[in-house]
């Protein structure tokens, strides 16, 4: 995932897998004095939500000396995730679909500000087999793509890898509490919407009668992004010149969307 001179922006939302990757990071990281971490952490702006993962991502990245960039949706969009769901008329996107696709652009965005070369985030492998079921559900094969943990090169993108994608939640947790990690416990007010959480649910009850069950799901959708076509975005978008697919990218299309 990592050269040896690597500069990596860390993804910290300050939850305890972000927090706990920070520090598995900087534990290597001595054994290769050439490689930089920067912590890179997004506020989208929910009430009551991120102010106290910001504080903590603050906190811990003082605490290691490790350099730390905010990024808001404010700054970057122009609005806070509650104020685009209140205005949004899109009713197919869901909140967390919205918070998604800005997040992903604001992470990169903020990755390239800090001018890294990996953008590392923290999915577990919960994380990665609920990503797996939820775009098999959905039909959506192509952004089963985003799985591999090694990331791809893409032209706009810098390269996203997940260190932590065989790493079990509860591993993630014990983890945390095993080294006095601090982090948020709360979860967002918009969590309970979507059909991740639906799904996260299965799967643990899933995982307790069959153990096991979280990895075969999670290998077997890299095996199908093995044999899936990985054509990378072909044009720009035609508002704001970054990389996609289609003639708006999905950035532009939430904005545009705002009334
Ligand atoms: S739960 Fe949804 S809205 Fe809240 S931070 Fe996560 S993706 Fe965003």
């Amino acid at each position: 995932m990592f050269e040896f001179n690597s500069r990596i922006a860390v993804g910290v939302s300050g939850g305890k897998d972000s927090l706990n990757l920070l520090h598995a990071l900087i534990e290597i990281e001595d054994r290769f004095p050439k490689v930089e971490l920067i912590a890179i952490s997004i506020d989208e702006g929910v009430k009551g939500y991120r102010d106290e993962a910001l504080r903590l991502t603050e906190e811990a990245c003082a605490r290691l000396g490790v350099e730390c960039l905010i990024l808001s949706f404010r700054e970057l969009f122009g609005f806070t995730l509650d104020e685009i769901i209140d205005k949004t008329v899109n009713v197919k996107l869901t909140p967390c679909s919205h918070c998604g696709i800005l997040r992903r652009r604001a992470l990169n965005e903020a990755a390239k500000k800090v001018d890294a070369d990996r953008l590392a985030t923290a999915h577990n492998l919960d994380d990665m087999a609920q990503t797996v079921l939820l775009n098999l559900m959905r039909g959506d094969l192509r952004r089963l793509l985003t799985l591999h943990p090694r990331g791809n090169d893409l032209k706009g993108f810098v390269r996203r890898v997940k260190p932590f994608s065989k790493v079990p939640e509860r591993e993630s947790t014990l983890y945390s509490y095993l080294k006095g990690i601090e982090f948020q416990c709360i979860s967002c007010p918009y969590s309970d919407k979507t059909m991740r959480t639906d799904i996260r649910r299965f799967l643990n009850r899933m995982e307790a009668k069959h153990p096991g069950i979280k990895f075969v799901i999670y290998r077997k959708g890299l095996t199908i992004t093995h044999q899936t076509n990985t054509a990378e975005p072909s044009s720009q978008c035609s508002i704001c010149g970054e990389p996609t697919r289609r003639n708006k990218c999905r950035v532009c299309q939430i904005l545009g969307e705002l009334s």
